[in-house]
């Protein structure tokens, strides 16, 4: 158990047992007899915790959450690193790991979002999605102005991270589905479009696919077509793009609803609203034009609140040394996950309500006799 949390820390650090061994002075064999699941020495552990930032006591938690490699649903591909999909898992897990610590602490948002468990088709992923929407409490023909808010409420944890993979802008897990509590990480540092299309095609993902036999190249499919369904349902995408349509046009659609040109073009064509033809004229002036690379029309990022305010609730803090101090994560874990500041993204009308768990005394199951915290209620 101490072996494989070695193993993650490396991996989340992209070290090779060498150099982790060369960085805490103890020897490579050590770290390899460890991560097989041999004996570690108490001062091994201490070397390793001194030189990586993490508490000794991190090492020592047992089990590390179990999220199967299968669940992070990022696109396996000859361009992608093993090591970063290794450095992203890590980090994923280990995000998994603090938010089940804070569930013993405060009370998260309840989780509702329902999994479709019939079987999604071009025919009827529209209607899921306009579902989904409803759950989500957006309005039948309206643009989702922050999407990570509205699933935030609805219970999912949105995190973000600085590792990138080549091929996916994010991932996302639902551990002991559908018990558990679904969670997203994507990668900073992207564009606010390309962000909010990443976090609805996560949630296609952890709606449609949780329990096993579709296809992965097919899985993608239909969660790029449920992710775009939910930022511009059908009915809404045929009344915005009304022939003849133009580039400008595409970028006030945009400016609307949040979601990128390229993505309208394949949506307009999937939808039946224009042939082939006009779909590969469209994706050609997209490309004269250089916005392939980087559109006009900047939509702006979007903050996950709920990790962190949960974090300050739970930690009286929000920096993440002292939260690092207090839950055994290196520091730049904690920073990882919850971004640089979130200070800007506290500010209006969030409604992300988190409340303190008043005891850790009565179980969750029969939790009842609870008590919330009204300070959970001063956000
Ligand atoms: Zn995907």
């Amino acid at each position: 158990m101490i072996g494989e949390r070695i193993r993650l820390v490396r991996e989340y650090l992209a070290l090779t047992q060498q150099q982790l061994a060369d960085v805490a002075g103890v020897s490579q064999g050590a770290i390899s007899k460890a991560e097989r699941g041999g004996p570690v020495a108490d001062k091994t552990v201490h070397a390793i915790a001194v030189a990586t930032d993490y508490n000794v006591s991190f090492f020592k938690r047992g089990p590390l959450p179990d999220v199967p490699e299968v669940s992070l649903r990022f696109r396996k591909h000859a361009t992608s690193l093993r090591r970063d999909d290794k450095r992203f898992r890590a980090h994923f897990r280990q995000g998994v790991e603090l938010v089940s610590d804070l569930e013993r602490q405060a009370e998260l948002p309840p989780v509702r979002l329902t999994p479709l468990f019939r079987d999604a088709t071009n025919e009827n992923i529209e209607d899921l999605a306009v579902t989904v929407r409803q759950q989500l409490g957006v309005g039948r023909l309206d643009p989702i102005p922050n999407l990570t808010r509205a699933v935030e409420r609805c219970g999912v944890v949105v995190c973000g991270t600085s590792v990138s993979l080549a091929t996916h802008d994010a991932a996302s897990a639902w551990p002991n589905f559908p018990a558990g509590r679904p969670v997203i990480s994507y990668t900073r540092g992207r564009s606010g479009d390309r962000q909010r299309l990443s976090i609805s095609h996560e949630i296609g993902h952890l709606l449609l696919h949780q329990i096993g036999g579709v296809e992965p190249e097919y899985a993608e499919t239909q969660a790029f077509r449920f992710g775009t369904a939910l930022l511009i349902p059908q009915e809404a995408t045929i009344e915005e793009l009304q022939p003849p349509v133009l580039l400008h046009r595409l970028a006030w659609v945009k400016s609307r609803w949040g979601i990128s040109i390229a993505a309208l073009i394949r949506r307009g064509y999937d939808l039946g609203v224009f042939g082939r033809h006009r779909y590969g004229s469209l994706m050609k002036q997209l490309s004269a034009r250089g916005w392939r690379r980087e559109e006009p029309v900047t939509v702006p990022i979007e903050h996950p609140v709920l990790l962190p305010k949960t974090l300050r609730l739970v930690h009286g803090t929000d920096r993440p040394t002292a939260i690092a101090s207090r839950t055994g994560f290196a520091p730049i874990v904690i920073r990882d996950l919850i971004g640089p500041t979130s200070a800007s993204a506290e500010r209006g009308r969030d409604r992300v309500v988190v409340e303190m768990h008043s005891s850790r005394e009565p179980d969750r199951m029969g939790g009842r006799t609870r008590k919330a915290d009204p300070l959970g209620r001063t956000s």
